[in-house]
């Protein structure tokens, strides 16, 4: 929800929190009439950087603003255009959606319509490192000519990503996150024109959610204020408000974790990325959930202790506890404390959690890595099931390797028969099933279409029995002595 940040969005420096060099250095800038002709507003999203830039604007275009006054009048025909967004002179181009060399082009057709006597033309634009390089490279040919009376204020995210030959042509402001006390002031002025008596401890709550960003900061007092709808909000009034949205993209992970849904996962995460502030800290979340089943797992007396947590957390550990076992639980708290170590280094700030997931999902349960080159849960099950079956029928003393089967010069038709039923050859190793193939008289079509299930591939050994009495042979001696190569 961002109409709080729309409907209270500064209209005076007055109202503005925060980054005070900057304000401080604009305003000089404009009362001494020292302008640069390009400036690069960097740091991250929501703390204000096109705002600044927008109010930077109208001052400059104000027509009833004094020399010596800074604050734009916000009566006139310029100071109401750029606040209502109508303003001929002040043009806002993203670049996330215009990456484009003729877009560029465009622009500068753009910059050569003359701005109307006394005011400046103002290009403002957003996520300029989105430009393609061409792009950049006509930008930069504006940037070395700039037209009279036309400033460039190119607001960024990854300054680090932007041409040093841009670079040099502008002057730089790198905007800070807010402090707590910056954004419990903006919010308290919100909640002053909205007439909503706001506890301290819960600016405070809402100030530490957003950790420096405004943006962050507003649409999570919005969501309070809307979903409250009271004259007086305290802090025990917001414990669910606030606590459920992150929550459930917590509880929500932890289940397809669980289920291996990995699509599901890559939903949750993307819907993190765009809804919440601090991305590290949802990492930092997901590894206490995971610790805590983990706990639980062998001390379910623990519970006790952890008096805060309400009941759908407690219940979805409680669940997962019996869902996951020992060595999946610690591979997935090893990778996501992996991915809060890799998260510092990577520009894609979701992509190690992202890889982690594949990971965690494709991991199988006894810790080895898939028989078959290709990830593949059923060659894995089929393994695990003749495992079982074979430790079944292990007093037996006869237990003959199916690799011998299968290395049978003259295979006997009914054991042709139980291979090309079960495709147990979609389990031998790449390189020999062709070989195998052609000893069995099988096709490509009969191995690829025959894919066992788990219940079927259970009963491998009762067939083999089945079909070869005098001999007990024991499916899992052939895959084992097949696989042995493969497996670690
Ligand atoms: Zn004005």
């Amino acid at each position: 929800m961002s109409t709080l940040y729309r409907k209270y969005r500064p209209k005076l420096w007055s109202e503005v929190f925060g980054q005070e060099n900057i304000k401080n250095t604009l305003k000089n800038e404009i009362l001494n009439n020292k302008l640069a002709h390009a400036y690069i507003f960097a740091g991250s999203r929501g703390i204000g950087k096109t705002t600044t830039a927008r109010l930077f604007a109208k001052t400059l275009n104000c027509k009833n603003r004094k020399p010596n006054d800074i604050e734009p009048c916000c009566a006139c025909d310029s100071c109401l255009a750029i606040d209502g967004g109508s303003s001929m002179e002040l043009i806002e181009i993203d670049a996330a959606s215009n990456t484009g060399v003729d877009d560029v082009r465009e622009l500068r057709k753009l910059t050569r319509i003359p701005a109307s006597v006394g005011s400046y033309k103002i290009f403002i634009i957003d996520e300029v490192h989105m430009l393609s390089k061409q792009a950049f490279n006509a930008l930069l040919k504006t940037l070395e000519e700039p037209p009279e009376r036309v400033i460039f204020i190119l607001a960024t995210t990854e300054i680090n990503k932007i041409l040093d030959t841009i670079l040099s042509r502008c002057q730089i402001f790198k905007f800070k996150k807010a402090t707590n006390e910056e954004i419990i002031a903006d919010l308290k002025l919100i909640c002053e024109k909205e007439g909503i008596d706001v506890s301290n401890d819960v600016l405070l709550h809402v100030a530490e959610k957003s950790t420096g960003g405004f943006r962050d900061a507003e649409s999570l007092l919005g969501q309070i204020l809307s979903s409250l709808n009271q004259k007086t909000i305290n802090k025990e009034d917001i414990t669910y408000i606030v606590n459920k949205t992150d929550q459930d993209f917590i509880l929500n992970f932890v289940a397809s974790i669980s289920s291996r849904d990995i699509k599901s996962c890559f939903n949750i995460i993307s819907e993190v990325i765009e809804t919440q502030s601090n991305f590290d800290d949802y990492v930092l979340d997901l590894i206490e959930i995971f610790r805590k089943i983990l706990i639980y797992k062998y001390n379910p007396d623990c519970m006790e202790n952890w008096k805060n947590l309400n009941s759908d957390i407690k219940n979805s550990i409680e669940k997962t506890s019996k869902e996951l076992d020992f060595s999946r639980l610690s591979i997935v708290i090893k990778k996501l404390i992996q991915v809060k170590l890799d998260i510092k280094n990577c520009d894609i700030i979701q992509l190690p959690l992202e890889i982690a997931v594949v990971e965690m999902c494709e991991e199988k349960m006894d810790g080895h890595s898939d028989v078959m080159p290709v990830g593949n849960n059923k060659s894995n099950n089929v393994l695990m099931d003749v495992k079982k079956s074979a430790s079944a029928e292990a007093t037996t003393d006869k237990d003959v390797s199916v690799l011998d089967i299968l290395n049978d010069d003259e295979p006997k038709p009914d054991i042709i028969e139980v291979v090309k039923k079960n495709g147990l050859l979609n389990h031998v190793d790449p390189l020999k099933r062709d070989r195998m193939m052609k000893k069995f008289g099988l096709n490509k079509n009969a191995v690829t279409q025959n894919i066992t299930s788990t219940q079927e591939s259970g009963n491998v050994l009762v067939d083999v029995k089945k079909n070869e009495p005098e001999q007990d042979v024991s499916v899992f001696d052939i895959l084992k002595d097949e696989f042995a190569e493969n497996l670690e």
